[in-house]
């Protein structure tokens, strides 16, 4: 008889970005990494959309939050190996998805960069909507 007067839970609904899974109707807090001011955003989430947004100073963390919540991205900085043995610095040169990091990071452990490189030289392109671009010069 007990089990028939218990309230029914209503079941959760869960959507997954990346590695992470969240809860469809949620609050999620958020440190906007778009300038140094690093304001604290909350967002709301109804149904896996974002229903609102606060904390924000200006318009682009109120983009950042959407984006976070619904397609984040990162901009990847790492080094590429030259034909000397030595690393040199690079960047994609637009975010990419941030569940493909770990991919774009495979494609660039197999690159080996022929000398001269300047600043600015596309050494991978088209990884994931991005290219590989030096972000120092060497053998010049
Ligand atoms: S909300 Fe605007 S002011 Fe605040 S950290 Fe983001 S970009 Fe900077």
């Amino acid at each position: 008889m007990a089990q028939l007067n218990a309230k029914r839970q209503p079941a959760k609904i869960y959507f997954r970005i990346g590695e992470r899974s969240y809860d469809y109707n949620m609050t999620r807090e958020l440190t906007c990494i778009v300038c140094p001011m690093g304001c604290s955003l909350k967002v709301e989430l109804t149904d896996g959309k974002v229903t609102a947004i606060s904390g924000n100073t200006c318009k682009r963390g109120e983009e950042y939050a959407e984006n976070e919540c619904t397609n984040p991205q990162r901009t990847v900085t790492t080094t590429i190996m030259c034909e000397d043995g030595a690393p040199i610095a690079v960047k994609t040169d637009r975010p990419v998805p941030k569940e493909k990091i770990f991919e774009v990071m495979k494609l660039v452990n197999k690159k080996v960069a022929s000398l001269p490189v300047s600043v600015g030289d596309v050494l991978l392109d088209d990884v994931f909507g991005s290219n590989i671009v030096a972000t120092a010069s060497r053998g010049e």
